[in-house]
């Protein structure tokens, strides 16, 4: 699987960088980075960042 951020509404809060750390973190300058790839292991929380991001910028696709 792999993850994709609509950097048009994101509004980098970070939400998603506390409950999926190994794909997404805030750079020093406050904006949100992230590994597109997702691995097996690290699904349930990818998608649980999916769910909670609070402007739905957060989208799981199939490679
Ligand atoms: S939770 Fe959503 S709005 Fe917040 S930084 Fe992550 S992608 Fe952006």
């Amino acid at each position: 699987m792999k993850v994709w951020v609509d950097r048009t509404v994101c509004e980098n809060h970070g939400q998603c960088t506390a409950v999926a750390p190994e794909n997404f973190s805030m750079n020093k300058d406050g904006v949100m980075e992230y590994e597109e790839a997702v691995s097996d292991d690290d699904l349930d929380s990818v998608e649980d960042a999916v769910d909670g991001c609070p402007v739905q910028a957060i989208f799981l696709m199939d490679e």
